[in-house]
């Protein structure tokens, strides 16, 4: 069963700054979501919140019914893509693939079944043994991506991993990423301020401005009923 992901009234404060305002949200099971609006809304913050590498101020995050406020990033089951790829310059892509799981301690024969089938669905099997300097900018976002695969996390959470790419890659990726996800099946929610990007990878849109949810629904829903001017401004729909 696909990992349900729920939130209740969750709010951020630093300081005096209130970034997360008082957000009701259930992310469907299963679905691809993502996350949209201008920058500096508060879309990282909501998702660091659920990864568990920042606090929660106020309110409920729940995840398969069990409260996760207090639950270590770790222990969550999440994984998380991010801009900046981070691979580790100095090892092959096999050993960036099984480092992770070296750490944690699984078993040889484990590993390589697991980064084994990971190049395989990421298409990168002919690159284990470069470097990353050896690699396109998107085939080191596909290592990036293989290394959240390999732990076999519940929950992909995606903070807007092709903006540094070009534009026909990024469309690329796009594609890619979408069939990923319906290989995999998972819950995933992805992040970003490009509203192409929301209308054509996601089953679910939330529409947030200023730390709050302006609109969540199908992006037919949101095109053709915006709840808003800023929704129907935002997402380019004639209303
Ligand atoms: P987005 O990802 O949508 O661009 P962010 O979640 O990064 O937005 O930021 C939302 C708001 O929170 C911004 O005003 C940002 O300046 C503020 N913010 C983010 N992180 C911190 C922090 N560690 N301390 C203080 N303010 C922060
Ligand atoms: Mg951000």
């Amino acid at each position: 069963m696909a990992t349900t992901i729920s939130l209740k009234n969750v709010e951020k404060r630093y300081g005096a700054l209130d970034v997360i305002r008082g957000i009701d949200l259930d992310i469907k099971p299963g679905a691809f979501t993502v996350f949209v609006g201008p920058s500096g809304c508060g879309k990282s913050t909501l998702l660091r919140m659920i990864a568990g590498l920042e606090s929660i101020s106020d309110g409920d995050l729940m995840i398969d019914g069990g409260r996760m406020n207090d639950v270590a990033a770790a222990r969550r089951g999440i994984a998380m893509v991010f801009q900046s790829y981070a691979l580790y310059p100095h090892m092959s892509v096999y050993k960036n693939l099984a480092f992770g799981l070296e750490t944690a301690g699984y078993k040889r024969d484990e590993i390589n079944r697991r980064v084994q089938d990971a190049a395989s669905t990421l298409q990168i099997t002919d690159y284990l043994n470069r470097k990353p300097k050896a690699l396109s900018g998107g085939q080191r976002q596909r290592v990036a991506i293989g290394r959240s695969i390999v732990r076999d996390p519940k929950i992909f959470l995606f903070d807007e991993p092709l903006s540094n790419l070009d534009a026909e890659l990024r469309v690329q990726m796009r594609v890619e990423i979408t069939k990923l996800h319906e290989r995999l099946g998972n819950t995933m929610i992805y992040v970003t301020h490009d509203q192409v990007e929301a209308m054509t990878m996601a089953d679910q849109i939330v529409v947030l401005r200023g730390g709050q949810v302006m609109q969540s629904g199908s992006p037919l829903e949101l095109y053709n009923e915006p709840d808003n001017r800023f929704v129907a401004g935002f997402l380019g729909s004639p209303k």
